[in-house]
């Protein structure tokens, strides 16, 4: 029996790039021979015609399989409704844009056979973005490593292949605000990488504002470390010893010398950053519950409007 792979591919408003992405991922998979392909292109409630081209391809061809959700979820439930209905006995994810470049797939395939599986994909350099991005990416992967628990590789997208063992391990995770690389790396196997230059998007403008950007930022830091909550009682320990040595101080001042009315600006001072440390402290605590609170709704991570898969040749055999 020959192994299939399913190719996941979220798209949101990516209607400029799609048909050469669709036409580039047909031609790399066939290319690659003895396995079978699932494309599974995930539509993130695209407002431009993304999602009338894809079913236009899916019609015509087996092997695309489309999924199209009720509004715009974000680019990491797009991958996740992506990976649960993949049938494949690994599973691929790659942007739309052309950016993680699909002609990886085969070496990627071939680590995977080798043994390996999760083959990861990290950025050696990236062409045609923002300096802001490059500095802010870089950073985050440092911080985000520092502060996780389980060491996320640095400079490292979703742009990877999964073994189906880790996919189920993946899909077994209820939590809903996912990150993840992040649950990739925490779940283990033998994993490796390999690195690769990443592409200018190949059409239209990025699809992560920096609104965008931070949420994600802050999902893959509080859901894999509890390190800003003891963040704050470090700032808290030491605020209150510089508020001990302060009061030493105010009182050797009013019994020692007769300048003891002066001092109300560093009383300000001292004010004012203990509040703010309390409101961060506050805020940080916030940040928690909030998940705690989103978590608990337990809402779906998705609603899917359509969901369009062309039987398979052998499957509808097996219909007869
Ligand atoms: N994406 C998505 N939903 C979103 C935002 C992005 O499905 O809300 C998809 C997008 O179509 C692309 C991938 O996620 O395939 C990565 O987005 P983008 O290329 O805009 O991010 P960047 O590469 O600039 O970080
Ligand atoms: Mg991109």
């Amino acid at each position: 029996m020959q192994k299939t792979v399913s190719v996941v591919i979220p798209c949101y408003n990516e209607s400029e790039v799609i048909d050469q992405t669709v036409a580039e991922m047909l031609q790399v998979t066939q290319g690659i021979e003895n396995y079978q392909f699932e494309l599974l292109f995930v539509n993130d409630g695209s407002a431009d015609d993304t999602e009338s081209k894809l079913l236009q391809y899916s019609k015509e061809h087996d092997n695309i399989h489309l999924i199209s959700f009720s509004r715009n979820f974000g680019h990491q439930p797009a991958v996740s409704a992506g990976i649960q209905a993949s049938t494949g006995d690994a599973v691929v994810l790659i942007d739309a844009d052309l950016q993680d470049p699909p002609q990886l797939i085969d070496g990627m395939i071939k680590l995977w056979e080798q043994g390996y599986d999760v083959v990861y994909g990290t950025r050696e350099n990236r062409e045609g973005e923002s300096r802001f991005k490059l500095a802010s990416a870089k950073w985050f992967y440092r911080i985000l490593n520092y502060l996780s628990e389980v060491p996320i590789p640095l400079d490292t997208g979703d742009f990877r292949l999964m073994d189906r063992q880790v996919v189920d391990q993946l899909n077994a995770m209820p939590e809903k605000h996912r990150f993840i690389r992040g649950m990739v790396s925490w779940i283990g196997f033998n994993q490796t990488s390999i690195t690769y230059k990443r592409n200018e998007r190949f059409a239209g403008e990025t699809k992560y504002p920096l609104k965008k950007m931070l949420s994600f930022g802050l999902d893959g830091i509080l859901s894999f470390s509890v390190k800003p909550l003891k963040l704050s009682i470090v700032t808290g320990f030491i605020s209150s010893g510089i508020a001990l040595v302060m009061l030493f101080y105010t009182i050797y001042i009013r019994l020692a010398t007769d300048q003891w009315q002066s001092g109300w600006a560093s009383m300000l001072v001292a004010m004012l950053f203990i509040g703010g440390v309390q409101l961060i402290s506050i805020g940080i605590l916030g940040e928690y519950i909030a998940r705690i609170y989103s978590e608990s709704k337990d809402r779906p991570l998705y609603i899917v409007k359509k969901d369009i898969k062309q039987p398979r040749k052998d499957d509808e055999s097996d219909l007869d």
